[in-house]
């Protein structure tokens, strides 16, 4: 028999799960605080006691993110890849901005979305992770640096909202007062860009930041990098924006990679600030990162200047992202790319 994925449960679901198998109710509580303080296994649960704690291990079971491997960089950051229980691995990592820790975490094993420049769709779609599997990976980065980690950007792995209802439970699991406790400001989900489900969001009103990878202002020019944009073009994607932002009165931040020659001419900065005018939006800009042996080249720094400059000037607000481990090889889907078995992580 499949044990229960205990973890990705509410502490309502908890309880309503112990009494229908009859388990003491009352425990319910004290099972989800040790489950959202990262216990591995339900030995740890030590003011539980043991009858119960073996009547748990035989239904359930703890998803866990085990650390296989790990890089540090010179600035800090560490990239992580864990491994699920059933051997999928996935990668996160960890970032020490002025403010506190921050991770980005996976929220699939692959992607479907298949983004040119994206070294994650190369190795194609496996699975949805569970919000257990998300949470774990948190967990296990504070476990391992010994830190508290105050910030959440789901943001590697995979499409956030290609695994829709998962990615809503580990928001609600996340940010609950006896698990986590870590708030919607603090959480940022990025997309590339499905719109339906970007409405479906917004009706929830949740305080999160809602990141859009947009990379290209037509549809032209998007349709050359990402694939996604043949199912919703760009007008429908910015509709869906400016719908999400009036709903929940947060602002909208957009991801611009930009590459050489592709999406950073003068022209692609005046069209950008014109279609995302009375947007209130922030465009972030990341010089690509050619991962993917596609040749894409980064923009120059003078290039970057003047695209943020004609940005400014036609009312829009943008920075260069701040790269961090870049000499880890950081950027997403790169690690379990060239991971080829044998335990190489170290401390
Ligand atoms: N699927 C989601 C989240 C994962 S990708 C999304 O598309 O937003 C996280 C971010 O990294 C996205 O903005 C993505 O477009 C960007 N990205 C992926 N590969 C990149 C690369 N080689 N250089 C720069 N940005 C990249």
């Amino acid at each position: 028999m499949e044990k229960i994925d205990i973890k990705s449960k509410t502490p309502q679901e908890l309880h309503q799960e112990f009494v229908e198998t009859k388990l003491p109710k009352y425990r319910a509580g004290q099972v989800f605080r040790w489950l959202h303080q990262g216990v591995g296994s339900f030995e740890e649960m030590t003011d539980i006691p043991k009858d119960l704690r073996a009547a748990l291990a035989e239904s359930y079971e703890i998803f866990q993110a085990q650390p296989l491997q790990k890089r540090i960089s010179r600035d800090g950051t560490i990239k992580y890849l864990f491994q699920m229980n059933d051997g999928e691995l996935v990668e996160s990592v960890l970032m020490n901005y002025h403010h506190g820790y921050s991770i980005c975490i996976s929220t699939q094993v692959g992607c479907k979305m298949n983004c040119s420049f994206c070294a994650t769709g190369k190795g194609g779609f496996s699975r949805n992770l569970l919000p257990s599997e998300m949470l774990a990976q948190i967990q296990s980065a504070q476990k391992d640096a010994e830190v508290r980690i105050s910030n959440v950007v789901l943001m590697g792995m995979g499409e956030p909202l290609d695994n829709y209802e998962n990615v809503l439970k580990f928001l609600e699991l996340v940010s609950h007062p006896q698990g986590m406790n870590i708030g919607m400001r603090h959480i940022s989900l990025s997309t590339c860009g499905i719109v339906d489900k970007i409405y479906h969001l917004a009706e929830k009103k949740l305080q999160l930041t809602l990141s859009v990878s947009l990379h290209a202002p037509n549809d032209q020019i998007r349709a050359r990098t990402m694939p996604v944009s043949r199912r919703w073009n760009v007008e429908q994607l910015l509709a869906a924006c400016r719908y999400y932002a009036k709903t929940t009165g947060r602002r909208i931040s957009f991801e611009y990679a930009m590459i050489s020659g592709v999406n950073d001419t003068d022209e692609c900065a005046k069209e950008l600030a014109v279609r995302l005018k009375g947007m209130p939006a922030h465009v972030n800009l990341i010089p690509v990162n050619d991962v993917t042996g596609s040749g894409y080249q980064k923009s120059n720094l003078q290039r970057q200047k003047r695209f943020i400059s004609i940005l400014e000037s036609g009312g829009c607000t943008a920075t260069v992202r701040r790269t961090l481990g870049s000499d880890i090889e950081a950027s997403c889907g790169q690690l379990r790319g060239k991971y080829e078995g044998g335990n190489e992580y170290e401390s």
